[in-house]
């Protein structure tokens, strides 16, 4: 089996492994990155054109930090690859006044001094046209939201990452990390890679590890879909704000949202709603929806904007992994100095992926960062004094 060194390997090249790919190139480190699927790939957690990207976020303030700093790398990236890939639309959240959610999006933007604007009635309802707004709904537009284009945001930052020299390995799966004298060694079924630092993010495929780390990952995937518009003027506009809305009828929890984003093609509308299919263990064979899968969105987007053809034209299947308090494991390995966990993003994690490639690149070369990452603690559900010396990566 071939022997190859390197001063850092990247498990899993998706969102967050190709932004640490080309922040470790920028900072003069040799990278390999290696991926089971072709880089980039059809079936990783960031496909299906585009992910909202939100300042005032109902997760919560202490997310404020990692969002800001991100925001700025997306910028850079803009810069380096001369491209547009954070459109600012601004965002608009559609909420029952007494969503419990709401409270936690205002606190997150009065915290942080974050501009947004609150509306309801008339106002609300001649600002958002494409929307049906009830008595009972208000609006919270966050001006600095919008939309990345994810799909070309990874292969901007693999284009630069290997201009400076990063090396990508697809189409393999990796297997362990031990280690390997004062070093570590990353197995995959094709050769063993010898580095002194190691960063696994593995998307979907992070499920053997976060076992190791006492917490099972679920891998939900969930539904793309995209409905024809009746007017394109209405949805094409370059000012139209990306929406999320929650759809809290029939005493569904009060996570039943869906959201959209404006026309990217001219006709169609992409819709994503927060219904997933059964749990399943890997993406390696994505699973196939059915027809009844598409039933409630078909009636959320019959019932609250009028402005689409209620049938999509378009459908797609794509799984993040989820986490049971919906909070990634971002950092160092407890026993393992030189390896970074990010795994379990739990359907928010592409928006904050270039800060955490960055993040990574600041803990292993700096040792710390001025970004706190804190409450991602990878070693939260294991033992306080567990220390691990080797990983499984499947
Ligand atoms: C339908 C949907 C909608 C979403 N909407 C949003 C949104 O609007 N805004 C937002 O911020 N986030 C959103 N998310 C979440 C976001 O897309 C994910 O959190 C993020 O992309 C996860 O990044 P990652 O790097 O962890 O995983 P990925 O991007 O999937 O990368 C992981 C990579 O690891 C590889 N891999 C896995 N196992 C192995 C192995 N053993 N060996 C080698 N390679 C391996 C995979 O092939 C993959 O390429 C959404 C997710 C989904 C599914």
């Amino acid at each position: 089996m071939t022997a190859l060194e390197t001063d850092v390997v990247i498990v899993g090249v998706g969102s967050v492994g190709s932004m640490a790919s080309w922040q470790f190139a920028s900072r003069g480190q040799r990278v390999i990155g290696v991926d089971r699927f072709s880089i980039p790939g059809p079936f990783s957690a960031y496909a299906g054109e585009s992910r909202l990207f939100r300042k005032v976020y109902a997760e919560g303030g202490h997310y404020t930090p990692l969002l800001q700093r991100s925001q700025d790398l997306w910028r850079d990236l803009e810069k380096i690859s001369g491209t547009r890939l954070l459109n600012t639309t601004g965002a608009v959240t559609i909420y029952d006044e007494h969503n419990p959610r709401l409270a936690s999006l205002l606190a997150a933007g009065k915290e942080n001094g974050l501009d947004y604007e609150f509306l309801r009635g008339d106002e609300a309802r001649t600002k958002y046209a494409e929307h049906v707004i009830r008595d009972t709904d208000v609006t919270i537009f966050d001006p600095e939201g919008g939309y990345l284009k994810s799909e070309r945001a990874v292969t901007a930052a693999l284009v630069e990452a290997t201009r400076l020299g990063a090396k990508f390995l697809g189409n393999r799966k990796a297997h362990s990390v031990e280690p390997y004298g004062d070093r570590y060694i990353v197995r995959t079924d094709q050769e063993e890679i010898i580095a002194s630092r190691v960063i696994i993010s593995q998307g979907n495929g992070a499920g053997a590890v976060c076992k190791e780390l006492g917490v099972h990952l679920s891998v939900l995937p969930q539904i793309l879909t995209w409905f024809p518009v009746v007017d394109p003027a209405a949805f094409c506009r370059e000012d139209m704000p990306v929406f999320l809305r929650r759809a809290e009828e029939d005493g569904r929890s009060d996570k039943a949202q869906f959201y959209g984003f404006p026309s990217a093609d001219g006709w169609t509308v992409k819709v994503v709603a927060s219904i997933f299919l059964d749990e399943v263990e890997s993406m390696e064979k994505p699973p196939t929806w059915d027809p009844q899968h598409l039933d409630t969105i078909r009636a959320w987007v019959r019932e609250f904007i009028p402005g689409l053809i209620p049938d999509p034209v378009r459908v797609a299947t794509c799984a993040d992994g989820h986490l049971p308090d919906t909070t990634a494991l971002f950092g160092g390995v407890p026993g393992m100095d030189g390896v970074v966990v990010a795994a379990g993003f739990s359907g928010h994690g592409f928006k904050m992926a270039s800060a955490l490639g960055a993040i990574a690149a600041d803990l292993l070369l700096d040792g710390t960062t001025a970004t706190d990452v804190s409450f991602m603690n990878p070693a939260r559900f294991l033992g306080p004094d567990t220390r691990l010396t080797s990983l499984a990566l499947s």
